[in-house]
């Protein structure tokens, strides 16, 4: 039997296939769109966050010089942290570990965490790493040389801190505990510090994480997690190991606020290894985090000397620290997120299945060529 049908018509036929395959992926990104019932508070507050404070924050840690695991800058920038959530927190804890080195000695670390409103029993957690990274093997200079850390750590720490001193301002307007936690020894995977894997510090604070609350009566609501918001252009990226439906509804905040470019409907994807993956099993999480891992993406100073004050953009902590604001006005008290599994279960058999049409269709264009 000769088939005989002409390119023109395998093309069109590919094109139908197309349209008829998106019907079903939009109507179902649109059915699966997170649904969250109703926000806790009606009254949207003006937002009190201080960008020029937070820029200043990163001055300070940057003053203090590199704060690499075993060194007296490290020890002053933590007596910094803990100075300040002592001005703007109920209850500071430190949460001492060492960790070894290429030779077994033990190098100091430690895990700072301020809390307000303790007397609620849910908690949500917003959280930063702030060690510096040791080596700089990005560089074409100087790699064994620690760098400066203002994006990597220091922007991160500096939002923190200010959203601290702004919900403690605040904290009779919402009914959750709220953790502002400052995690060690991070950023040193990959030969930072001989033998380190990335995020020692959270791996530590997870494990004894049974330390620093009650668990038969209180709870997690979630953990944000922010690293390198500080940098020009910022664009956060689709971080695959958080928890997506919070994602959706954190982002749904930040375009709400205006900042439809930091916060993409259609954002890049990727999966990040950092301080909020050993709690995925305890609460969901969110890494507020940009493609950093790829040069031309405007951060190419990642892992260098010019990770400096250059680099930061106030109108990037502007822009995080107002979204975080926000989104726990929106949102205390909730533990409604799930997992989104069924989402992406679907996107993917249906994009599989778009794949095999147009294979199919390849197979068939080819075949036809031959018999004419
Ligand atoms: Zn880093």
């Amino acid at each position: 039997m000769k088939i005989s049908h002409s390119p023109r018509k395998v093309l069109i036929l590919i094109g139908i296939l197309s349209i008829l395959l998106c019907i079903p992926v939009i109507g179902l990104k649109l059915l699966l769109e997170p649904t969250f019932i109703v926000p806790n508070s009606s009254v949207h507050f003006p937002i009190e966050f201080n960008a020029t404070q937070a820029y200043e924050n990163i001055r300070t840690q940057l003053d203090f010089g590199y704060r690499v695991p075993g060194t007296v800058e490290h020890n002053a920038c933590a007596d910094w942290i803990r100075d300040e959530l002592f001005l703007v927190t109920e209850e500071v804890v430190t949460h001492n570990f060492s960790l070894l080195d290429a030779e077994n000695n033990p190098i100091f670390c430690q895990n700072i965490l301020g809390k307000i409103n303790t007397n609620y029993s849910n908690i949500i957690i917003i959280s930063a790493h702030w060690d510096s990274r040791a080596i700089a093997e990005k560089d074409t200079v100087n790699q064994d040389q620690p760098i400066p850390g203002a994006n990597d750590g220091g922007s991160g720490v500096a939002v923190v801190l200010e959203l601290a001193r702004v919900f403690n301002r605040n904290k009779a307007e919402f009914n959750s505990q709220i953790w502002f936690l400052f995690f060690d020894a991070e950023d040193q995977g990959s030969g930072g510090i001989a033998d380190w894997g990335w995020a020692e510090g959270a791996t530590e604070f997870r494990a004894n994480i049974e330390s620093f609350y009650d668990s038969a009566t209180e709870q997690f609501s979630f953990l944000l997690l922010l690293d390198m918001v500080g940098g020009h252009d910022l664009k956060f990226i689709d971080e695959r190991y958080s928890n997506n439906e919070l994602q959706d509804a954190f982002f749904q905040e930040g375009r709400e606020l205006g900042y439809l470019r930091a916060f993409p409907k259609f954002p890049e994807a990727n999966w990040i290894s950092d301080d909020h993956v050993p709690f995925r099993n305890l609460m969901p999480t969110l890494d507020l985090i940009i493609n950093f891992y790829n040069p031309s993406s405007g951060w190419d100073y990642h892992h260098t000397h010019q990770d400096n004050l250059d680099n930061i953009d106030e109108n990037s902590l502007e822009i995080t620290g107002s979204t975080v604001e926000s989104f726990i006005y929106t949102y205390h008290g909730k533990t409604t997120w799930n997992q989104n599994y069924l989402k992406w279960i679907i996107i993917g058999s249906v994009g599989g299945v778009a794949i095999l049409g147009a294979a199919v269709a390849v197979v068939f264009f080819k075949r036809k060529r031959k018999l004419t």
